[in-house]
């Protein structure tokens, strides 16, 4: 049971230092622990060694978690496909959707948004390597989208996520992720007021950090081998 321990002290210990070596402040790096297929026991152990956001893809499986879990105030992030039919659960129950990739799915969670609860964040999902496997909107139809989602009052736009295609090299993660964060910088010039660059998983963390992560997801780096 010390391996959660070891493994999100190495996490942390990985983000404070890469931030310090590319001269970025550590506290601006946000640590999501990605749980999906761990048992909400997982999560609560990770809960009490001080880690308070977690991020789910799977609807249901998240649901029972966050039920087994309702005592503790975790900040849930969704980072899953979204269908449609899936947003009114999603908009009712995190506090961030990181993966929207079209205007539909962000009306939706706008509409169905509780105004008991404050604007849920979001990032758009960007598709960088053209993957048709993949979901996520390609960087050209960045612009339209953002100005549509301007006018929705109970989504606030925070920024950017992206899932780039493995690569073994830092060199060539660290090219990929400087994409999304010069995309970020070029809607930034005309809203200000978005912060977020959702990059960087167990393989390629020190090069999101170096590109300007400032949410990182990491499940297997914390948890270990998924459990099927
Ligand atoms: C599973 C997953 C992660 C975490 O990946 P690891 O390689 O286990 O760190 C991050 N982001 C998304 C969207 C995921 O689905």
């Amino acid at each position: 049971m010390s391996t959660l321990k070891d493994n999100l002290n190495q996490v942390k210990q990985t983000i404070q230092q890469t931030a310090i070596d590319c001269g970025r402040d550590p506290n601006s790096i946000q640590l999501l622990a990605v749980s999906k297929t761990q048992a909400a026991d997982a999560l609560r152990a990770a809960y009490q060694l001080g880690q308070t956001a977690f991020g789910e893809n799977y609807l249901q499986e998240a649901r029972e978690k966050q039920q087994a879990l309702s005592d503790l105030p975790i900040e849930w992030h969704f980072i899953g496909p979204i269908q449609s039919n899936k947003t009114r659960v999603i908009a009712e129950h995190f506090h961030w959707a990181h993966s929207v990739d079209r205007l539909k799915v962000a009306q939706r969670l706008n509409d169905a948004r509780p105004a008991t609860l404050p604007p849920l964040n979001i990032c758009l999902q960007v598709n960088l390597d053209g993957e048709a496997s993949k979901s996520g909107l390609e960087l050209e139809a960045l612009p339209e989208l953002v100005e549509k989602i301007q006018t929705m009052p109970r989504i606030k736009l925070r920024g950017l996520m992206s899932i780039p295609a493995p690569r073994k090299h830092y060199e060539e993660q660290y090219q990929v992720f400087m994409r999304l964060n010069q995309a970020l910088n070029t809607l930034k010039t005309k809203q200000a007021d978005l912060d977020s660059l959702s990059m960087g998983m167990s393989a390629d963390l020190p090069a999101a950090i170096a590109a300007g992560a400032t949410i990182v997801r990491i499940g297997t780096a914390i948890f270990g081998k998924r459990k099927v």
